[in-house]
């Protein structure tokens, strides 16, 4: 079953008299489950077609289906709520509140979505040790290295059990040691049955999809299975 499909998707962007032609046709198809990478240099389109394919966005023209739904000509409202139905996000900057404990930062989804307090916290305790972080619980941000903090993200962003994990340059902020660290995390999320897009213009992280799309001046430069899966060690 396809989770994704785009079907000659194009953006613009109108400056004045200028047009900049962000996404000119991408038609992408991505299976439940699939581990796909978003490549290419600056300026290619990643930014753009994540945003769309995250429903923080829509195109000006194409269609986009994401779980069966069309969300290529959606409001902001249907949009926003479709975006919290099916799609955690992970950023380069981890994004997690400085005042708030782990715990209730993976909580939060969870108030959006209506749980009681009780709820809340048993599934953002799980969500914690299933990235291993259970004892880290009643920490803030800033007393977590790097690597914890995207694993916390990286909980948020799973715990209210979305149809996809997409993941904008996850190890942007971290060393070579922890980036595989997040890496090995995102194998085990894929290898549960989780469908992970990852946007990075890092050539070795890539390695680690196991589905390369390269982007070039807004088309699909290559869109292939990668026959080398990287792995952890
Ligand atoms: P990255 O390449 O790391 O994803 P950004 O998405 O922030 O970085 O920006 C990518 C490119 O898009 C940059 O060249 C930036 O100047 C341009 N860009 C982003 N937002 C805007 C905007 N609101 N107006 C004009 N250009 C923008
Ligand atoms: P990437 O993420 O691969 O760096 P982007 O999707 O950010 O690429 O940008 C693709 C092109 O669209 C670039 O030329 C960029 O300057 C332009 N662009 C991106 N966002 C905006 C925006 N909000 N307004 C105008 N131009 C934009």
């Amino acid at each position: 079953m396809n989770i994704i499909e785009t079907s000659q998707i194009a953006k613009r962007y109108v400056m004045g008299t200028e047009v900049v032609e962000a996404l000119k046709s991408i038609t992408i198809q991505i299976k439940k489950g699939e581990y796909v990478a978003f490549m290419g240099p600056s300026g290619s389109g990643k930014s753009t077609l994540m945003n769309i394919v995250g429903c923080l966005d829509t195109p000006t023209s194409g269609h986009y289906i994401l779980n069966n739904q069309d969300v290529s000509r959606m409001g902001e409202n249907d949009l926003a709520e479709v975006r919290n139905k099916e799609i955690g996000f992970v950023f380069q900057t981890f994004n997690l509140l400085p005042r708030q404990t782990s715990l209730e930062n993976v909580a939060l989804p969870l108030i959006y979505a209506g749980y009681n307090k009780a709820d809340r916290t048993e599934k953002a305790m799980l969500a914690l040790k299933n990235v291993g972080l259970e004892n880290r619980a009643h920490h803030r941000p800033n007393e977590l290295s790097g690597g914890q903090r995207q694993r916390v993200a990286v909980a948020r962003a799973l715990v209210n059990d979305p149809s996809i994990l997409l993941a904008d340059e996850p190890t942007g902020n971290l060393d070579t040691r922890t980036s595989y660290e997040i890496m090995d995390l995102f194998d085990q999320i894929h290898s549960k049955g989780n469908t992970v897009i990852m946007v990075t213009h890092e050539e070795d992280i890539a390695e680690y999809a196991h589905r390369i799309i390269r982007l070039r001046d807004g088309l699909i430069e290559t869109d292939r299975i990668n026959p080398n899966v990287r792995k952890v060690n």
